[in-house]
């Protein structure tokens, strides 16, 4: 199930840290690949974040740091 605005807003009310992937992803995968239960691929040919209670643990500062372009970043 992928992540929405509703649960984001609940995870930033009790403090929980939450990815975000803006829209210049090109779709490369490296964070499927390093990351598979936070994000997957839609049919728009974009990462998208799956929903979790926590998003600790799950390499997403890796897949910051090898996302080509830059585009996940925490939920500010
Ligand atoms: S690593 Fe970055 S560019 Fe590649 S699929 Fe993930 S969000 Fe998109």
């Amino acid at each position: 199930m992928l992540l929405t605005e509703e649960q984001i807003n609940i995870l930033k009310w009790k403090w929980i840290k939450v990815p975000y992937v803006n829209d210049t992803c090109i779709w490369c995968s490296a964070c499927v690949a390093i990351s598979p239960d936070v994000f997957t691929l839609n049919e728009e040919w974009k990462s998208v974040v799956l929903s979790r209670d926590s998003y600790e643990w799950l390499s997403v500062e890796d897949s910051i740091m090898a996302c080509p372009v830059d585009c996940i970043s925490w939920v500010e």
